[in-house]
């Protein structure tokens, strides 16, 4: 048992319940709220936050872990509206993902993991709201600057003791490059999560990662380019193999990204039209009929994100 930072406050990690380990409820970019606040669906982003986390909690959903960062326009009132509006329990990050400031690609870690540890322990934005969990994204691999990222993580981690969830290019085997990095700084794998792995059906690489001691985050549902069925075909095997105490699972879904071309964003429902529940209402019942017991689906849903902030 340990406490986790939630957007309305401290839990404890026995309390997070069916926990969905990547999702986000409003995508942006940095600055743009400040400065041009007509270009973001503020309002519809609250509202329609609202209803489909409501809709999730209704089915069962406990807990929604929001992976957005400063680069991605991070709001935390909004997240904070949502929560408070839906009765959902939102875990809010701290760290950077792919469009990384200029400023901290001139800084070393030392000057940028006192940022992150600052969100963890005072708050954000302003906020006495606490990150619960530290971001990093690298793609397609790690650069100069992703790397600086990757070690500021790592220290404020070792700070804080708060776990780090990574982005990565799956196809490109990035988790291999992040997890030398964090082992060169010492971190503890059993608190790093690699993210977007289930981008990839390469089980030697996925296997490869778990051997080395991360969790693996299977959090693009339904996704793109895998469809979702081979998605979870591909989960059945690891569980198989026995890595299902290994693996979280997650949509990587928003309300509104405004980064998405129109189109993709007009495509969404029809792809994606259970939204925050299409784990729930598509891939548990096929892993189900694949022959995975309850348990297993537990473990998954419930205890593998409890243990893994944990620790
Ligand atoms: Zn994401």
């Amino acid at each position: 048992m340990s406490i986790v930072n939630t957007v309305l406050g401290p839990k404890d990690s026995s309390e997070l319940g069916f926990t969905l380990s990547h999702e986000h409820v409003l995508l942006s970019s940095a600055g743009i709220q400040d400065t041009f606040p007509e270009f973001i669906p503020r309002e519809y982003a609250i509202e329609e936050g609202i209803r489909q986390l409501s809709e999730a909690k209704a089915e069962g959903v406990d807990t929604i872990i929001d992976l957005s960062t400063m680069d991605l326009g991070r709001d935390v009132r909004v997240i904070e509206a949502v929560a408070k509006g839906s009765e959902m329990t939102i875990v809010v990050a701290t760290g950077t993902w792919l469009d990384v400031p200029r400023s901290f690609e001139m800084a070393s870690p030392d000057e940028v993991a006192p940022l992150y540890i600052r969100e963890i322990e005072v708050g954000i934005q302003g906020t006495g709201i606490k990150a619960g969990v530290i971001k990093v994204a690298n793609e397609p691999d790690v650069s100069a600057a992703g790397e600086v990222i990757l070690r500021a993580a790592a220290r404020a981690h070792q700070a804080t003791g708060v776990p780090i969830y990574t982005h990565t290019k799956a196809v490109n085997r990035v988790g291999d490059r992040q997890v030398e990095i964090f082992e060169d700084e010492g971190v503890n794998l059993n608190r790093v999560c690699v993210g977007h792995s289930n981008d990839s059906t390469d089980l030697g690489y996925l296997t490869g990662l778990m051997d080395k001691g991360v969790w693996l985050g299977l959090d693009r549902y339904p996704g793109r380019d895998v469809e979702w069925q081979e998605r979870t075909e591909v989960l059945w095997k690891l569980i198989q193999r026995g890595y299902g105490t290994r693996l979280m699972l997650s949509h990587d879904w928003s309300v509104a990204a405004t980064m998405m071309t129109k189109e993709r964003m007009a495509e969404r429902p029809s792809r994606n039209p259970d939204n925050y529940l299409f784990i729930t209402r598509n891939v548990l019942p096929m892993l189900l009929d694949l022959g995975a017991s309850q348990d297993q689906v537990d473990d998954l849903m419930v205890n593998n994100p409890r243990i893994f902030w944990e620790g």
